[in-house]
């Protein structure tokens, strides 16, 4: 089945914004799908369901068939890696001790799996002992990813993860990330405003507008439609 099924998804905001309309769709386990749309079309607030950082006011969202309303947010969030702008790094805490966090949270300590993601991210070792702020934008973000998937989630959620970053450095986020996604077989959902990042890097494309899902497309296709 499905790795996410989005059944009649709508959110209204208490001040009475409509976010997100009737939306229904499955995502495939182990694609990377982009979510993209102008500010305001509803991907961040889509995105949030599925962690339940944001509930919907109807419909319901499934991960591997299990309604994300069952059993408490914490748990559902620990299984799911979650990437955003503001990568919310320890500023005191090193590279190494930053990724480790989750496992340590959760009474675990492991080295080897700390040093192998950050290998997987394309951070050198060299860089394990740093704080945050010696770091470069890019690579800080990259940091962000290798906590995220520390504890093993079998979902990776970004929104808007790099877009604070120059072009080019997006652009070999990117790549680490597809790359990242294809050797993990991770289910992948990334919002983006940047429909070339989503076109570079997704193997699905879903277009947002005023809540609803306007397009649902391989960028091959969205390419030739162009
Ligand atoms: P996007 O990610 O595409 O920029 P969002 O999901 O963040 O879109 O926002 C969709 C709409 O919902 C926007 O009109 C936004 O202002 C509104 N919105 C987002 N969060 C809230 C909130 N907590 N309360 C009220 N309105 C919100
Ligand atoms: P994001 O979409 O990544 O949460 P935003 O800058 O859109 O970032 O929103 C920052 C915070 O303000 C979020 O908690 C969001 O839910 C909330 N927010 C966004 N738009 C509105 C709005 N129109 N009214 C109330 N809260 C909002």
């Amino acid at each position: 089945g499905p790795a996410i099924a989005f059944e009649r998804v709508a959110k209204v905001y208490a001040d009475g914004t409509a976010a997100v309309d009737d939306v229904s769709l499955t995502v495939a386990p182990g694609s990377l799908v982009a979510l993209v749309g102008a500010s305001g079309s509803g991907k961040s607030t889509l995105l949030k369901t599925i962690n339940r950082l944001v509930v919907p006011s109807a419909g319901r969202v499934t991960l591997d068939g299990v309604d994300v309303a069952d059993g408490p947010p914490p748990a559902l969030r620990r299984r799911i890696g979650y990437v955003f702008q503001e990568v919310g790094l320890f500023p005191h805490l090193s590279v190494a001790e930053n990724v480790g966090l989750p496992l340590r949270v959760a009474g675990r300590r492991d080295d080897d799996r700390v040093a192998a993601m950050l290998d997987l991210v394309d951070l050198p070792a060299a860089l394990a002992t740093r704080l945050p702020a010696e770091l470069s934008g890019g690579q800080r973000q990259r940091v962000g990813v290798a906590r995220a998937l520390v504890t093993g989630p079998r979902l990776l959620l970004m929104d808007e993860p790099f877009g604070a970053l120059d072009p080019v450095t997006r652009e070999a986020l990117m790549e680490s990330v597809a790359r990242l996604h294809r050797t993990l077989a991770l289910t992948t959902v990334m919002v983006t405003h940047d429909m070339a990042e989503a076109l570079l890097a997704a193997d699905r494309v879903l277009v947002m507008e005023r809540g609803r899902v306007v397009a649902d497309e391989t960028p091959a296709a969205l390419l030739a439609g162009a």
